[in-house]
């Protein structure tokens, strides 16, 4: 009976092992690596605004623009921007890739959802994220954050702090954002970015105008709610 096991067991491997073919299947290319996350994203969001809506419709039939080689990962700010409005919180998205080009982290902003937490701007929730989760991780050389928005104070004080070597926003905020004019920080400060590259993403207009519309749809409502704590 023993043996009988045995033979029917022999068998059934040598058949296995014949029917495992290696995956014919070719590797997604990074475009399509990062469209599937964005239309995952995308399917989340409850459109529950006609504004939403429209924008999440423009979002998913967005073409990537191969001749800008930060098109899609702006696109996948964009989408997370358009997550954190549905959310109630400020509409502005964030990713941290690595020298591959994959996505380690995303996120948004999370100031006003689930609680109120003045500090959960979407890059501290990106890098508060990467720290909790790579803590083998000392050296950010090849990593690059992207923002739909450019960073405030705040938020660029902490990337520099983190050492990430790239640091790339989409839309330029001339109220609140401080990148464009690094050079009033103090010195200190200006000093230990110097191993850093910090500026403005090489994407299309339109995105451009998508990350900074996508911000002023609900931020009137929001600064109302900050001023009157
Ligand atoms: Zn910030």
């Amino acid at each position: 009976m023993n043996n009988l096991f045995s033979a029917i067991r022999a068998f059934s491997m040598i058949f296995m092992g014949a029917c495992a073919f290696p995956s014919t299947e070719p590797e997604a290319s990074p475009n399509e690596r990062i469209r599937e996350l964005g239309l995952q994203e995308l399917a989340t969001i409850d459109p529950k605004s006609a504004d939403i809506g429209r924008w999440k419709t423009w979002l998913t039939d967005y073409q990537f623009h191969d001749e800008y080689p930060d098109d899609r990962y702006v696109w996948l700010t964009c989408v997370l921007a358009l997550e954190a409005v549905s959310a109630g919180n400020a509409g502005i998205g964030c990713i941290l890739i690595d020298d591959s080009g994959d996505v380690v982290v995303r996120g948004h902003n999370e100031v006003f959802n689930p609680y109120f937490r003045s500090d959960m701007h979407a890059e501290m929730v990106v890098m508060d994220k990467f720290e909790d989760t790579h803590q083998n991780i000392t050296k950010l050389e090849g990593y690059t954050l992207y923002t739909s928005l450019e960073s405030c104070p705040m938020c660029l004080i902490r990337l520099i702090s983190s050492g990430v070597n790239t640091v790339l926003y989409a839309a330029p905020d001339m109220a609140y954002g401080i990148v464009h004019r690094m050079g009033e920080l103090p010195l200190a400060w200006i000093e230990l970015a110097e191993r850093q590259t910090f500026g403005q993403a090489r994407c299309s207009q339109e995105l451009v105008n998508a990350a900074n519309k996508i911000f002023l749809l609900n931020i009137d409502e929001l600064n109302e709610k900050l001023r009157s704590r």
